[in-house]
């Protein structure tokens, strides 16, 4: 009887949870459709619906329809009723920002890295975290689901270990626990391009939300795969470190103590080094139609270009989303690789694969996947909001 009785209740939350889901990716919509959608009677979707509106999380707006036909009555989330705060870290700045369920940024902020101490990059997420807790106000504390932390580098999402972050030069470092011990909430921790791919999700900017890639295109490059709607993460979470792809055993030294690594050749990083001077310098002067430049950044999308091509080949995707730093300042890459890939595709697969942009840019897009990584395993349980670690 008691399993039963557990059986049904543990339907009756992933009702509830779901039809949430479809409420926030629809914006407006209506029991009768939700009920269409879900195969479910109306009865039991306005019985969730009801617990929803009761618990805060949705409620009624507009009233749609023609004068002749039946009105409908749309239902909408309640976005301040979940706020979730989202922590980047890029290598020369950490950007911070209070996010509501609906995807609303309340509150941004960005704090220079200026050393790559754990010990000074903690205190900086810390006092990002404290100014963002300030902008809550106590009434609403309440609301706050979790804190999630995005960092470049391999992670382990379970625990908040950060393996390596070859961009901070770190090893073994528990960021997890040391924030853990410092907020009363859940922490999630994981890798800065996966955060990106779990953001894809929850912005619902995709065809098929199971089946992408998102390439990361910043101070290094690294790709997350979204298939069959679980993102690949490999025994260590290294999955998608293409960055780190050994391309000429000879080749110059990368951060991860190796040599010839692919971001020691496409990659903003690369590219200053190479160049000596700023990613932002260098593309206004390709802009002025600098020899060196021009031929520098020329090689360097034309690869980019080869790899996304490369990358078809490994993956089999039907979008790609390319994001990253690099697109963010330099305005006509995203078409030089749209349009160099064509050159390395196969044809039949040429046409039919969809390469964008993301829905966000710089900041903003940063702080929604930083926030993503709580978001994504975000359910309501009883009227309250948890992040679910069982999932
Ligand atoms: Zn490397």
């Amino acid at each position: 009887m008691a399993a039963g009785k557990s059986t049904s209740q543990y339907i009756k939350e992933q009702n509830i949870n779901q039809i949430f889901h479809i409420i926030r990716n629809e914006k407006a919509i209506s029991r009768v459709e939700i009920a269409k959608k879900m195969g479910m009677s109306q009865t039991s979707v306005g019985r969730s619906v009801a617990e929803l509106m009761e618990a805060g999380y949705v409620m009624e707006g507009q009233n749609v329809g023609s004068s002749v036909g039946r009105q409908r009555i749309m239902l909408h989330i309640v976005p301040q009723k979940i706020l979730i705060i989202g922590i980047y870290l890029l290598r020369e700045r950490i950007d911070a920002g209070l996010m509501d369920g609906a995807g609303n940024i309340l509150a941004q902020e960005s704090y220079e890295i200026e050393e790559e101490s754990p010990v000074y990059v903690v205190e900086r997420i810390k006092i990002a975290i404290d100014y963002m807790l300030g902008r809550i106000p106590d009434d609403r504390l309440e609301n706050l689901v979790g804190i999630g932390v995005s960092v470049p580098g391999t992670v382990n999402y379970k625990t908040g270990l950060v393996m390596r972050s070859p961009s901070f030069h770190w090893q073994d470092l528990n960021l997890g626990s040391l924030l853990k011990a410092c907020y009363p909430y859940n922490i999630i921790v994981d890798n800065d391009v996966k955060s990106f791919a779990k953001a894809q999700r929850f912005l619902n900017t995709i065809d098929d939300p199971d089946y992408f890639l998102v390439v990361h295109l910043g101070n290094g490059i690294a790709l997350a795969e979204m298939a069959n709607g679980k993102l690949s993460r490999g025994e260590n979470n290294i999955a998608g470190e293409i960055g780190h792809i050994i391309t000429d055993p000879n080749g110059i030294l990368c951060d991860c103590g190796r040599r010839g690594c692919l971001q020691t050749r496409i990659s903003k990083g690369s590219i200053e080094k190479e160049l000596g001077i700023s990613f932002q310098e260098a593309v206004r002067l390709y802009q002025e139609n600098d020899e060196r430049c021009f031929h520098v950044l020329n090689r360097m999308a034309n690869e980019i270009a080869m790899w996304v091509a490369n990358f078809v080949n490994l993956f089999d995707p039907k979008e790609i989303i390319l994001t990253g730093s690099m697109l963010d300042e330099w305005d006509a890459l995203f078409d030089m690789i749209v349009n160099g890939s064509k050159r390395f595709l196969w044809e039949q697969v040429s046409s039919g694969i969809k390469i964008k942009k993301p829905h966000l840019k710089g900041i903003e897009n940063n702080i929604v996947a930083a926030a993503s990584n709580v978001f994504y395993k975000f359910v309501i349980k009883n009227g309250k909001s948890y992040y679910d670690y069982s999932l």
